[in-house]
């Protein structure tokens, strides 16, 4: 088999469920570190290596915490969104749709004001300066309960920045039942947001069912758990409702046994419009374009099959149409040009 991965590197590419905190490299962490001498966080490179491995996804959440922790100003908001998409842009991304926290932010006292200035000035500076297409989710933590609910949906409908596309629902599902988020997800969709919560991911295909039924989830985060149902897998690829799968998170977080037992196969031999996603790339030591080689591998792929899973991205994305075709035609004119040498 033909080595894919300088085929992924150059290929331009969408990316739909990857989180902004969660996407901060060791380099941005290790930035953010020497601005705030007394956290706990290393600031010398090899010592964040260290850092960032973690054991299980309790060690995960610890880790993911104490970089939400160096996060304190806007100007630190503008400095890790601005850095992210530094990083998307060496992988050839053209687009992404952020997934934003806000809630994490407000209540360590950032000023909402400013938090919004802060990820609409690097949004804007992105386009310009790298070519990156950056769009807002802004997701509830599902832990935090209700208030935290409340506090993302009056940010998404009364401050909603330019580049906000979406509404979302992250953190725990267990003991985290996704209907009692409707209201919220009503008062969104209402405002005009898309509902993208994550479903599925550490529950069974019940959970999908409510983020379909309850949430009216447009795009499902995750969605591991899908497979099981074949109603539901059916139901999935009727409706063209896309998955935004993540395999290496899902085996980091112990979702999946092994990468080999990933039920992506499933799903695309369902008819289910699949995407091939990150979630938090560098506290999974992955990138969008190694996600990209792990599926072209599951899926047995070959340039063109590769080519076909980032045109699902942008297909799945919230992108305007004349964006998509954009991006569309980028992605055809670089398969052509690749297969032509
Ligand atoms: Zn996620």
């Amino acid at each position: 088999m033909t080595d894919l991965l300088p085929f992924i590197e150059g290929l331009p590419k969408a990316e739909l469920h990857v989180h902004h905190v969660g996407s901060a490299s060791p380099r941005i962490v290790s930035e953010l570190a020497a601005r705030h001498p007394d956290s706990r966080v290393p600031v010398d490179p090899g010592e964040l290596a260290e850092f960032f491995s973690f054991t299980d996804f309790a060690h995960f959440i610890e880790i993911y915490l104490s970089v939400v922790d160096l996060v304190r100003t806007p100007d630190d908001v503008r400095l890790l969104t601005f850095e992210v998409a530094r990083d998307m842009a060496r992988q050839n991304i053209r687009y992404a749709e952020l997934t934003v926290t806000p809630f994490s932010s407000t209540r360590r006292g950032i000023p909402e004001q400013g938090f919004m200035e802060a990820i609409e000035d690097a949004r804007k500076a992105a386009e310009a300066e790298l070519g990156v297409i950056l769009r807002w989710c802004f997701d509830i933590p599902g832990e935090a309960g209700l208030d935290a609910a409340e506090e993302t949906a009056r940010l998404a409908v009364d401050l909603r920045p330019e580049g906000l596309v979406s509404f979302g629902l992250g953190g725990p599902e267990v003991g985290v039942p996704r209907p009692q988020f409707k209201p919220y997800f009503d008062r969104a969709i209402a405002a005009g947001l898309r509902s993208v919560p994550h479903a599925g991911e550490t529950t069974g295909p019940g959970t999908i069912w409510d983020a379909l039924n309850d949430l009216r989830a447009e795009r499902i985060g995750h969605g591991t758990s899908a497979p099981q149902d074949p109603e539901l897998l059916a139901h999935l690829a009727e409706r063209r409702i896309p998955l935004e799968v993540c395999p290496t998170s899902n085996v980091a977080t112990r979702a999946v046994a092994a990468l080999d037992e990933h039920p992506l196969r499933e799903m695309v031999a369902a008819g289910v419009l699949v995407t091939v996603n990150s979630d938090d790339p560098p506290m999974f030591g992955t990138d969008l374009n190694n996600e990209y080689a792990v599926a072209a591998r599951l899926l047995d792929l070959d340039e063109r099959g590769v080519a076909a899973l980032a045109g699902n991205a942008v297909e799945a994305s919230f992108l305007d149409p004349a964006g998509k075709a954009r991006i569309t035609g980028e992605i055809d004119a670089y398969t052509e040009q690749w297969l032509a040498k």
